[in-house]
């Protein structure tokens, strides 16, 4: 069960270079995340802890998961990921054993960086309702908040959390010594997208008429993951038309097709 829930990457792909539109998070990941482990002897010296955790929040597909996968990469360190989703579990007691083995891993493969997403589902606010299961949501938050207290190597290991639902989340894990460092994720804006476009676009046989600024600008309120998905669809109508070669026009449908799929959804959804 373990190996299937926890994921575990010796040095992920991902590389600053490949993240558009959020160079203040980056900056600020780099800061509490890869100073202290290039660097611990710096934070000692000077006298000072670096951050215990680090929590992003924002929109879906903004480049969380990116952010903390491009940072082990960059330290050279070991990508450990978990979603909250996964460690509350039918049975008593095993979210809390869970969270042991996580962290027990984390120190076997130090450095590493730590990456627990959906970290809402373990610490959304209480609710009145004291059924078991919240109980036990609890129990396994609490046994996160002890590993992360009981932390003495700082440096070696650098916890990551991830949530799209901040206001849900209970404030106790927030306080000095847990994830005491807020970066906010949001969407891109016109400039971030067209830096995304021009990312995902890099390895696309492009035809020269490609126009990245209409392209940026005809694609507000999308996320990194949605230009993502607009470059694929994109690259499926040329292939569709037998071109090998992907133009404006592949894009504009692309965009268009997203759209009504998105439509689509929302209304089935209401
Ligand atoms: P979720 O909250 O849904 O887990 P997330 O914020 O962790 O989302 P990622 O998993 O990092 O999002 O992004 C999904 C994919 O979308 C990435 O693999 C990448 O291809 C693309 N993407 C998202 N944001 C960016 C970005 N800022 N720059 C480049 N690509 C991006």
């Amino acid at each position: 069960v373990r190996a299937r829930v926890m994921e575990v990457e010796e040095s992920p792909e991902v590389t600053y270079q490949d993240i558009g539109g959020i160079e203040d998070q980056l900056e600020e990941v780099r800061e509490t995340v890869e100073m202290p482990l290039k660097n611990p002897d710096m934070f000692e010296e000077v006298g000072i802890e670096p951050p215990s955790g680090v929590l992003l929040h924002g929109p879906p597909g903004t480049g969380k998961t990116m952010l903390a996968k491009a940072v082990a990469n960059q330290t050279d360190a070991t990508f450990i990921k978990m979603a909250g989703s996964e460690l509350v579990h039918k049975f008593i007691g095993e979210g809390a054993k869970l969270v042991r083995d996580l962290f027990e891993l984390a120190r076997q493969h130090e450095p590493s960086v730590l990456f627990i997403d959906e970290i809402d589902a373990i610490a959304a606010k209480r609710t009145d309702s004291k059924t078991s299961g919240d109980a036990e949501v609890q129990r396994t938050m609490m046994q996160l908040l002890s590993e992360m207290d009981g932390f003495e190597e700082r440096g070696e290991i650098r916890i990551i959390a991830a949530t799209n639902r901040f206001d849900m989340l209970d404030r106790a894990i927030l306080r000095p010594g847990r994830f005491d460092r807020l970066i906010e994720v949001p969407k891109p804006d016109i400039e971030g997208r067209e830096q995304i476009f021009k990312i995902h676009t890099r390895k696309m046989n492009l035809d020269e008429e490609l126009d990245f600024a209409q392209l940026a600008d005809m694609t507000g309120e999308a996320s990194g993951a949605d230009v993502k998905a607009v470059c694929t669809e994109a690259g499926m109508f040329a292939i569709r038309d037998d071109r090998t070669e992907v133009r404006m026009q592949d894009f504009l449908d692309a965009w268009d097709k997203i759209q009504a799929e998105d439509e689509e959804e929302d209304i089935s959804r209401t």
